[in-house]
């Protein structure tokens, strides 16, 4: 097996604190020694390796960009380098540390009211309590704002009903994140606003099922989610969860990290490909790295992973001034689960045939890439918001 030492081409670590690279170094070696000798494995078997959950609580990997309630309180680059390293390792597993992180504490933190955040953020930050985040429902995915999930006041309760689909860690969840909209009796069902729900998932009228068969994030569990009739108290409700803008704030959160992660993905299939060219030889003993055309796919290779870097940091560094917006951030996702995806295919095509078996982490990269183009906004949906942000005009 090759050993993996990280991609620089150009000094990037020198735009790095300390602090930074340390908790990338941390990360790494992690995942080397618990993920990478398991990881091909869980893949075949479709399955998650929950024995990692409270490790990576313990290395603060939840809501690491949260100050308090025992988060880490990385800054935004820190987070960006942990999701690389994750993503290094398998895109399943940065998922659901995105999803827990971004998706669940992150709107915990900020929606929700002193009474919530003390009770979930803490269990949550040691992995000992789980949790999902449900916007997407079978007919509605890019536009979520039609969703059909709804929640009638009844009381001093909330009674939810609806069904959502490709949830991740849907059936491993403590707590769901129901976005609903809240029925308002004498006003158009398509003004109703959308709020945001905690729902514990052991309510009666709560289930969830795993998809089966998946080719792609087969070490991340996905589920879909059926509520009827689930009572909820309102001291569930997140308080200041209103409209649709919640939920885009949290899949802002998550997105950014998604930019970086897909980093890790291509510096993976890279890195093979690169150790394995020049080791393999063919025509007259010559390394297959001799061969121009695979150095111009190797060449193309760098030079991507290195304006990906040179993009997610730049969006970091503007986070934590507080001036990123989210067009930025759908730049850099679309970009760089874009060029990962090219990496690994090219990474396959350099390793020949050895390129489509396990023994090599390329083709499993390459599926899971194929969810995470699709996951948290298309690709082609952002470059729609690139588009309206540049042009003024929404072309949805
Ligand atoms: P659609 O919206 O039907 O899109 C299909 C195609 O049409 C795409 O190419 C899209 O770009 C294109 N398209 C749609 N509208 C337009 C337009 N206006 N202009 C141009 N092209 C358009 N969701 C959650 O809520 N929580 C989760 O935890 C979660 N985890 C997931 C895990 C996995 C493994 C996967 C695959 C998905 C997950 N999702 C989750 C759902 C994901 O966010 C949706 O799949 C995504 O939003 C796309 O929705 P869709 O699949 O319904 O595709």
């Amino acid at each position: 097996a090759f050993k993996f030492s990280g991609v620089d081409f150009i000094e990037f670590d020198s735009l790095l604190s300390e602090d930074e690279i340390l908790v990338r170094a941390n990360t790494r070696a992690f995942i080397e020694d618990n993920l990478i000798p398991i990881i091909e494995q869980c893949n075949r078997d479709g399955r998650f390796p929950r024995e990692l959950v409270r490790p990576m609580g313990e290395l603060g990997f939840y809501g690491a960009t949260l100050e308090g309630y025992g988060c880490a309180g990385m800054n935004n680059v820190e987070y960006g380098l942990m999701t690389q390293e994750l993503e290094r390792g398998d895109s399943g597993i940065r998922s659901f540390v995105s999803v827990q992180s971004a998706l669940v504490m992150y709107p915990i933190y900020t929606f929700g009211s002193d009474e919530q955040k003390n009770f979930w953020l803490p269990k949550m930050a040691t992995g000992e309590k789980l949790g999902c985040f449900g916007l997407t429902e079978p007919d509605f995915g890019s536009n979520p704002g039609g969703m059909r999930t709804r929640a009638r006041k009844d009381g001093d309760d909330y009674i939810l009903n609806g069904e959502k689909m490709w949830i991740t860690s849907g059936s491993l969840a403590d707590v769901a994140v129901i976005w609903a909209k809240v029925e308002e009796p004498g006003i158009p069902q398509e003004n109703w606003r959308v709020r945001g729900f905690l729902v514990e998932t052991d309510r009666p009228g709560f289930s969830a099922s795993d998809v089966h068969g998946k080719w792609s994030l087969r070490a991340s569990v996905t589920s879909g989610l059926s509520m009827q009739d689930v009572r909820v108290p309102a001291s569930n409700v997140l308080p200041k969860s209103d409209g649709l803008k919640s939920p885009l704030m949290c899949l802002s959160q998550a997105r950014y990290g998604i930019g970086w992660g897909a980093i890790g993905a291509a510096m993976a299939c890279y890195d093979v490909a690169l150790q394995y060219a020049k080791q393999r030889k063919q025509f007259r003993g010559q390394p297959i790295a001799s061969h121009q055309l695979v150095q111009e796919k190797l060449a193309w290779m760098v030079t991507e992973i290195t304006k990906a870097q040179l993009l997610s940091l730049q969006v970091g560094r503007l986070k934590d001034k507080g001036k990123v917006e989210f067009q930025h951030i759908s730049m850099a996702k679309k970009n760089n689960v874009w060029m990962a995806l090219e990496c690994a295919r090219m990474a396959r095509d350099i390793l020949g045939a050895n390129g489509i078996a396990d023994d090599y982490p390329i083709m499993r990269h390459m599926m899971n890439l194929e969810s995470v183009k699709t996951y948290e906004g298309t690709h082609d949906i952002h470059t729609l918001i690139v588009g309206q942000s540049i042009t003024g005009i929404a072309a949805f």
